[in-house]
């Protein structure tokens, strides 16, 4: 889960937590709250309704009073005479009574009722008719009649319009006129009472905000209704019931009431005797508000939360997520290998923190990394890239995305003569020239694009030099598409060699084999090219060193083939499958066995004889020639001893001994061995070596000086396929002279070859050397040779090289010198 969304999960509860808390005891108060408002507005409106009704109660017992003093009044009410009251007065008493309605609007009936209950004066307003003018009757007047006070205010159902009507009624006391002087006892008169209807209340309920949803009635003790403000009418007439009728009538009283299923928040108070006043509010409707309340809360809260969030989320965005994404991308970066760190915070606080921590901690990984990396690509000795790079590197030159193949040449370099720089002057010395032979190669590849930059594109940023191991280099070029610029490029690499390196105040000269491949030419992958150069290096050795070669199927289908045979003949050695074939050699002038060349052969049950031309070359080359070499000099050797125990006359036999043998090994010690082994005397084994061998340096001379003072022959074989002149072999430790057969079968070609024949065996004779004919095959060549007095001859004009067994033959019929 991202980082924001937790945020949102998290602060979420707590807000709906605060909702609720607080708006659980809003709820509540508000319900409180709600609940005395409408008790406080149903007391208001009981004190209001009482107040009116008092006012009023108050202002008819005032007005009743001032009426009740009027002149005009009194004065009817002292005469006697019912026809001069009728007929006289009763207009003028009319006239008083509208002056008063005038001046009180509110009344709706001002009338005298005599004490007999005969209503002998009345106004009524228009609002009203009177019916009648009995009232003996009703009970407003027995009221008054009966009370003890002088006034009676009461509420009653009006006879003439059968509506409630407040009532008052004041009693009029006058002296008897005629006891007038005797006594001062009032008696009763006549009754004024004066009528108002409801109206005034009625009003006031009307006007009352409750009464929309609740009631408010006015009604007598039994429920009926007097004044009623209700919905429906008829729903509570049967249940109003009043609540304490013994009550002070000061008080009043809330209950509930359940009507009609509904719980009703109930105030009543009675107003006046037989008068109550009932207000109710249904509670529901409490509950209304409150539901209206709380929603209006909840979207209140539910907006206030929602805000709150989108700015807490804002404000952790800016401070905490985005530097914290920040922070990720730059880390992201840094683990890429970017050393650039683009978090940027000025704030001092935990997260630049962490970011300098991170920071320092990702440039030691990259600086790790970076070390690791040189470990893993990068060659110690000579800080170029090492194999695995130089892989990587050839292999991104194939995209497997691509068809064509890259425009690429590889140059595969190795050093000749490498190994005797490290065996005689030591590996620090080597490692030295290692490190200089970089360093010139890097500059002929800087010379190279400074000459021809467009051609050679070696791109300093591109590790294309680099160290394989041992004295192996190899250069990748790009932009390859033809020949000639790596010629260019090989030329001045090999040039580049032939000037000395100067190591440790030594002068040290190495030669340069370098192989090429063009990924164009036969470069089908990295690894093809790889070894098509590699084999082209092998090519450019075996062509003589310190050259190049491209790469070519026919070479390469050749040195598989030496591979193949390489395999099979360290098998043969083993496996002991190997013959010596002996060629004797006759002396020329009494043809008389002198002596006999032991040749190595090699039968291949599948591929018949194998020429030694062919298998010597790869065994010298893999170094095979060694246990070979043992091998043909303790058979020989053995023969030798064989025949001679058989009791034939033995001559010496001459073993060839490659250069490599020499290089590589004590020769004379293999030799003393040999000889102890088999325990033939030392003059019957003769050496032959070729030139390469003498001119191979002064250690190989010490050592074939000392198989020579042994008394052990030496014949330098092949003369005049080398380079060596005569007068360079004076001094060197050889007896004989081996002219190369192919002098031998030149001589028939004309005279230049007779006359190079016989001034090589005259010279040969000046330096005391025997002079040995080889490859005589006819009889003219040998005539030609007994002529120029060559000392032996050897070759098929005589006899084939022959396996032992034939050979005894030889032995037998040919005299032994
Ligand atoms: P090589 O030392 O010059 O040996 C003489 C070669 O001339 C032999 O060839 C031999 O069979 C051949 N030959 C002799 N007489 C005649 C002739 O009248 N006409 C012609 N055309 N050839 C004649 P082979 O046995 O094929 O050996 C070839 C080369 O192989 C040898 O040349 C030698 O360099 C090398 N080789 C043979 N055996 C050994 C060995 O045991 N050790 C070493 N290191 N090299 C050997
Ligand atoms: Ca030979
Ligand atoms: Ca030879």
């Amino acid at each position: 889960m991202r980082l924001n969304s937790k945020i949102i999960l998290t602060i979420f509860p707590f807000i709906l937590l605060q909702i609720i808390v607080l708006l659980i005891p809003t709820l509540l108060i508000f319900e409180e709250f709600f609940g005395k408002q409408i008790k406080d507005h149903i007391n208001d409106s009981i004190v209001q309704v009482q107040s009116t009704l008092d006012s009023q109660l108050t202002a008819m017992e005032a007005d009743s009073d001032i009426f009740s003093q009027s002149i005009v009044l009194n004065r009817y009410l002292k005469t006697e005479d019912e026809s001069i009251r009728a007929n006289v007065m009763h207009q003028v008493l009319l006239k008083e009574f509208s002056s008063f309605m005038h001046a009180h609007p509110e009344y709706i009936e001002i009338s005298l009722i005599m004490p007999d209950g005969y209503e002998e004066v009345s106004l009524v307003n228009n609002r009203i008719t009177n019916m009648t003018d009995e009232e003996q009757d009703t009970i407003y007047f027995k009221n008054i009649v009966a009370s003890q006070s002088n006034f009676d205010i009461n509420a009653f159902i009006n006879p003439d319009t059968v509506k409630w009507t407040l009532i008052a009624a004041r009693k009029i006391l006058q002296k008897n006129a005629i006891e007038q002087t005797h006594s001062t006892e009032e008696v009763i008169k006549g009754y004024l009472i004066i009528k108002t209807d409801f109206d005034f209340i009625e009003q006031l309920l009307n006007n009352n905000s409750l009464i929309e949803h609740g009631f408010a009635i006015i009604h007598d003790a039994s429920g009926t209704p007097v004044i009623m403000n209700l919905q429906d009418e008829l729903i509570f007439k049967d249940q109003l019931t009043v609540i304490k009728e013994s009550e002070d009538i000061k008080k009043f009283e809330t209950s509930t009431w359940l009507l009609n299923g509904e719980t009703y928040i109930i105030g009543q108070k009675k107003l006046i005797q037989n008068l109550f006043f009932s207000i109710g509010w249904p509670e529901s409707e409490l509950y209304q508000v409150l539901k209206r309340v709380s929603y209006i809360s909840i979207i209140n809260a539910l907006i206030v939360a929602i805000f709150s969030m989108l700015i807490l989320f804002w404000i952790l965005n800016k401070l905490l997520i985005k530097p914290i994404i920040q922070l990720s991308v730059s880390s992201k970066n840094m683990g890429g290998g970017d050393t650039h760190w683009s978090f940027k915070s000025k704030a001092n606080d935990e997260l630049s923190d962490l970011a300098n921590t991170i920071q320092s901690m990702g440039l030691g990984l990259i600086q790790q990394k970076q070390r690791v990396h040189e470990i893993a690509y990068i060659d110690s000795l000579t800080k170029l890239p090492n194999r695995r790079q130089f892989m990587d590197n050839l292999n991104s030159q194939y995209p497997s995305t691509k068809t064509e193949l890259p425009d690429i040449a590889l140059l595969f370099i190795d050093l000749d003569g490498f190994k005797e720089v490290n065996d005689s002057y030591g590996h620090d010395t080597g490692d030295l020239l290692l490190i200089a032979v970089s360093n010139r190669l890097n500059n002929v590849l800087r010379a190279s694009k400074r000459i021809n930059p467009t051609t050679a594109q070696p791109d300093p940023s591109q590790d294309h030099i680099a160290r394989l191991g041992g004295d192996e280099f190899t250069i990748l070029l790009k932009g390859i598409k033809e020949r000639n610029t790596v010629e260019h490029i090989s030329e001045r690499i090999i040039h580049a060699f032939s000037r000395p390196f100067i190591i440790t105040e030594r002068e040290l000269l190495i030669g340069t084999s370098i192989g090429i491949a063009l990924a164009t030419e036969s470069g089908e992958s990295a690894i093809d090219l790889l070894k098509n150069a590699d084999t082209a290096m092998y090519e450019a050795k075996t062509m003589g060193k310190n050259t190049y070669r491209f790469f070519s199927k026919t070479a390469a289908l050749k040195s598989l083939k030496a591979i193949e045979m390489k395999e099979e003949l360290r098998r043969a050695i083993n496996n002991n499958e190997l013959k010596l074939a002996y060629q004797p050699q006759i002396c020329a002038k009494t043809e008389k066995m002198t002596g006999c060349e032991a040749l190595v052969r090699w039968y291949q049950p599948d591929k018949g004889w194998i020429p030694p031309d062919v298998f010597i070359p790869i065994a010298e080359e893999s170094g095979l020639i060694i246990s070979l070499g043992r091998w043909v000099l303790l058979e020989a050797c053995h023969q030798v001893m064989q025949w001679q125990k058989m009791g034939y006359e033995v001559v010496p036999v001459w073993v060839n001994v490659s250069n490599v043998q020499l290089e590589r090994e004590d020769m004379h010690q293999v030799i003393m061995n040999c000889l102890q082994e088999t325990g033939l005397s030392t003059e019957l084994l003769a050496m032959e070596v070729t030139e390469s061998s003498i001119m191979q340096g002064v250690d190989s001379i010490a050592q074939l000086e000392k198989i020579q003072s042994e008394g052990i022959k030496i014949a330098l074989d092949d003369f005049g396929t080398g380079y060596s002149s005569l007068s360079a072999l004076r001094g060197l430790p050889i007896d004989e002279l081996k002219i190369d057969k192919s002098f031998i079968s030149d001589l028939s070609h004309g005279e230049d070859g007779e006359a190079i024949v016989s001034a090589i065996i005259a010279m040969a004779h000046q330096l005391h050397l025997q002079v040995v004919a080889e490859g005589v095959e006819t009889a003219d060549e040998l005539d030609f040779l007994k002529q120029n007095s060559v000392d032996i001859i050897q070759g098929f004009y005589f006899s084939k090289p022959l396996l032992a067994n034939d050979f005894i033959e030889n032995l037998q019929k040919r005299e032994v010198a």
